[in-house]
């Protein structure tokens, strides 16, 4: 319907402005991959797969940006389905720290890859607020992931009240020291800064907000990691769509974007 249409018109907007970019610049093998990534959340039925069909129509042979969807757990399989042998990577919304087990409803790491996911988010601020989960739960799920084999998406951002009272930089930098495993790498891991504040609400940050926080990112992540964190993805989400994907893309540090997108 009209909400699709506006994330795969987010989403190419974004891949458009990030493979210009690309061009622009010689980019060296350690730089961090571009991506733009949709994240469906609780949307989507399996009527709503033909959309698939349609973004890896559209993707450039040569895009310098890859493209990923996310769509509920109970699409994955179809959707790995789908884009097999195309540029389109399949993403879950959350895993269980644990590979099997008595943790009846959820679904882990291992699965996840089974049904032909090759990334994960956690720690996405829906989850961190309905279900209570804290950087270490966070923490937990990522190694999973990188236990199975998938790349984590990992979710930061600060709350309206914390970025009032100047906390921003404080409190995105302690997420992301707590919620990252030792030994992270950036092959396995992506972070995606999203301000709680600018989810689902239109009000994007601005390219100075971003630049600020994605600053601070890439300086902590460097400082644990070395290259490995030169070279991971820092993605922003929270209200990109295709009039403001341009002006976000341009921020340095900025490698992609995380689109929940208009749903
Ligand atoms: C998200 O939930 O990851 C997100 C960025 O949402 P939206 O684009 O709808 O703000």
């Amino acid at each position: 319907g009209g909400a699709m249409d506006t994330r795969r018109r987010a989403c190419e907007a974004a891949r458009t402005s990030l493979d210009r970019r690309k061009s622009m610049s010689n980019v060296a093998p350690s730089s961090p991959e571009k991506l733009a990534a949709g994240n469906w959340k609780m949307n989507g039925t399996s009527a709503d797969l033909s959309i698939l069909e349609t973004i890896i129509r559209d993707l450039a042979p040569e895009a310098g940006a890859g493209a990923l969807i996310c769509p509920p757990a109970t699409l994955l399989s179809a959707a790995a389905h789908l884009s097999k042998a195309t540029p389109l990577r399949i993403g879950a919304q959350n895993c269980h720290e644990a590979a099997t087990g008595a943790h009846t409803g959820d679904i882990s790491a291992e699965m996840l890859r089974d049904a032909g996911a090759t990334h994960v988010i956690v720690g996405h601020s829906e989850r961190r607020t309905d279900h209570g989960e804290t950087d270490d739960a966070v923490r937990a799920k990522a190694e999973a992931a990188q236990r199975a084999g998938l790349t984590a998406i990992v979710c930061v951002g600060e709350t309206e009240d914390e970025r009032e009272a100047g906390r921003q930089i404080e409190v995105v930098t302690s997420q992301l020291a707590g919620s990252l495993p030792d030994g992270a790498t950036a092959d396995r891991t992506i972070i995606a800064y999203e301000p709680v504040w600018a989810i689902g609400t239109g009000k994007a940050a601005t390219p100075a907000d971003i630049a600020e926080i994605h600053g601070a990112i890439r300086s902590a992540l460097s400082t644990r990691f070395g290259a490995q964190g030169s070279a991971m993805s820092l993605l922003y989400g929270g209200s990109v769509k295709p009039a403001n994907a341009a002006e976000i893309f341009a921020v340095e540090n900025v490698d992609g974007a995380l689109i929940g997108g208009a749903s």
